[in-house]
């Protein structure tokens, strides 16, 4: 999920959709930001978000409803991954998989310039 302003707050779609990995060392336990109560370990050097290694995937930290209104409960301090993942058309990029997390849920992809497409 992106930050600020933008149609992410109305989304929340690939906090619901994929394993949400990271370095171990990004959690609080490591010097890092991260909850470490909000993580667990997936191999030697990686941790991933609870609930989101199972079938149906939800971060733990992600409050709300998909597609409505949704927020990151630990939005200044979420790893990496997150923030590193721009919503569709941010600074005119495509990001294919923001457009196939919202897909998952029904909702159109966001147009090119990265608003939100009735
Ligand atoms: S930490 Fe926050 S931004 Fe990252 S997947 Fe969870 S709810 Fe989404
Ligand atoms: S799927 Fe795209 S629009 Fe939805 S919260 Fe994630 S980055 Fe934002």
């Amino acid at each position: 999920m992106s930050g600020n302003d933008n149609p992410c707050m109305s989304c929340g779609a690939c906090c619901a959709c994929f394993r949400v990995s990271f370095y171990w060392a990004e959690g609080t336990d490591g010097g890092g930001v991260v909850p470490i109560e909000l993580t667990e370990p997936l191999s030697a050097f990686l941790r991933c978000m609870i609930g989101t290694n199972q079938r149906s995937p939800r971060c733990n930290a992600l409050s709300g409803e998909v597609g409505k209104t949704v927020a990151c409960s630990i939005y200044a301090a979420r790893p990496s991954t997150c923030r590193e993942f721009d919503r569709s058309g941010e600074d005119g990029r495509p990001n294919a998989a923001c457009d196939r997390a919202r897909a998952h849920y029904g909702l159109a992809p966001l147009s090119p310039d990265g608003a939100q497409m009735d």
